[in-house]
């Protein structure tokens, strides 16, 4: 009699996988891909625990076009740790790592002045450990070592704002080789201190607020963030709007909670001129989370809520997957205009470009190459997306104002626009011990970065032991 029952139609690939049954982060188990009824699965063979299905997509048809998506990688400039004994235990980044960090997250507190339910890092009040200058400068050199020009900074936490030298710290990112920097918060301080705003308005183009945006719904931000937290967004979003800050909304989802929000979260970012779009996050298994539930929500739920909602113009067509990483990626960029609604309150006109861009287009363009360097490759996009668009007549030969993923091409802008008439959609899933799977984390482009290593974010939320020196999440300073 077979250990092990057939309960699946195809079987596509073979993978390594966590057991999320038993918990044991030590080894790694044998994994299948297989789908079922049009969905995909992570079948999981586990000696002790015997087998698991977890549903990682439920549209074969999308997992199949990620497959399509994938493009020549483009690989950390040096490995900063060994392969001793294989991915993911020799974070990082190890030699098999096969994407370079298109965000890099520096970590500057453990302190925050909430206690999320939903809380990645477990942080809360009265955990302090505020990283030294010198400790972050450390973390900038460790960073620089693995890509010369980062594409992106994300100062994080804990809440980032609780540290006393915030501002110091933006200030000296802002003047590495990263050609973005942004602060993820949960905007308590913004919604509070203008002074504090006015110091994040001086430093200019080129740096954005990532703020924490999960409903407008006081019950559901009671559940994921223990508060009532709608003022205090509405106050910051308008603090943000005020001082034209540029902006992205954060969501993170917890299915039956929240995801029926997706269309009306939407509708709201646009009538703000500052936001430039909304990220969507699955909730993910780590810190103080407890998914043992039936709330895990899978990218392709999230993308289908999208191009279902009647309201916005992202189609199938318009959410592609993200050529680095396109399983656990999915991106629609539109143009935006302010204009008015019927009310005559203002309201964001979008026109998404994606569906319109040949996927060899994308899928061929190398990225870390600043766009402005990459003029065959700008003009051809220019030329593609001036063709039948309402708004191509005004769209510049030779403009192209802003890049945030390195990997997407940049959104091309008439001459008397910027970075503001920029719209995008992402939808960004992390692994964590049910939905883990090796080929997929060696494509991670987010990493947190220590003063010695770059370690992707999954398996730094994980609590993976690693090969070499175990990780330290809360660290000593050293002086
Ligand atoms: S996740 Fe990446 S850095 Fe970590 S062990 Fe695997 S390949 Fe190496
Ligand atoms: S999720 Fe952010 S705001 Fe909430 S406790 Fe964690 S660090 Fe603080």
């Amino acid at each position: 009699m077979a250990y092990y029952t057939k309960n699946y139609d195809l079987f596509l690939s073979a993978t390594q996988s966590f057991c999320h049954k038993c918990g044991n982060l030590k080894k790694c188990i044998d994994a299948h891909i297989v789908t079922k009824n049009n969905e995909v699965f992570l079948r999981k063979f586990c000696p002790d625990c015997g087998e698991s299905m977890v549903k990682i997509s439920t549209d074969f048809n999308y997992y199949k076009k990620c497959e399509d998506y994938l493009k020549v990688p483009d690989l950390p400039e040096k490995a900063l740790t060994r392969v001793l004994k294989g991915c993911p235990f020799d974070c990082g980044v190890c030699p098999q790592h096969q994407n370079h960090p298109c965000l890099a997250l520096f970590n500057i507190t453990d302190e925050c002045n909430m206690k999320c339910n939903i809380c990645y890092y477990a942080a809360e009040p009265g955990l302090g450990n505020h990283r030294s200058m010198a400790q972050i400068e450390q973390m900038l050199e460790t960073l620089l070592k693995t890509e010369s020009e980062p594409d992106l900074i994300q100062v994080t936490g804990g809440e980032p704002t609780t540290h006393p030298k915030i501002i110091e710290i933006l200030q000296y990112l802002k003047k590495s080789p990263a050609r973005h920097l942004m602060l993820n918060t949960n905007g308590i301080k913004i919604a509070q201190d203008e002074n504090f705003v006015k110091d994040l308005k001086k430093l200019g183009a080129g740096f954005e607020v990532y703020l924490q945006f999960d409903s407008l719904n006081p019950e559901v931000l009671k559940d994921l963030r223990a508060k009532d937290m709608v003022e205090i967004r509405k106050k910051s979003l308008a603090m943000l709007e005020k001082y034209s800050i540029s902006t992205t909304l954060v969501v993170v989802l917890k299915k039956g909670l929240n995801e029926h929000e997706i269309p009306e979260i939407i509708a709201y970012s646009r009538t703000y001129k500052c936001i430039r779009g909304v990220v969507f996050q699955p909730i993910e298994e780590a810190g103080r989370v407890d998914t043992h539930g039936d709330f895990r929500i899978t990218l392709s739920e999230i993308r289908q809520i999208i191009i279902e909602d009647e309201r916005n113009p992202f189609t199938a067509d318009d959410m592609i997957p993200l050529p680095c990483d396109p399983h656990k990626i999915s991106v629609g960029y539109a143009a935006k205009t302010m204009c008015k609604d019927k009310k005559g309150k203002p309201y964001a006109n979008i026109m998404p470009v994606t569906g319109q861009l040949p996927k060899e287009l994308i899928t061929n363009y190398q990225g870390t190459v600043t766009f402005e360097k990459d003029k065959s490759f700008v003009k051809t996009v220019i030329e593609t997306v001036s063709l039948d668009t309402a708004m191509g007549e005004g769209i510049l030969k030779d403009k192209i104002k802003q890049k945030l993923f390195c990997c997407w091409p940049d959104f091309l802008a008439p001459s008397d626009m910027g970075y503001e008439n920029v719209y995008r959609l992402v939808i960004s899933e992390f692994s964590d011990i049910v939905n883990f799977d090796s080929s997929n984390i060696k494509r991670e482009c987010n990493f947190m970065i220590e003063p010695e290593r770059i370690i992707p974010f999954s398996t730094y939320n994980m609590g993976i032991e690693f090969s070499q020196t175990t990780i330290q999440k809360f660290w000593v300073p050293s002086s």
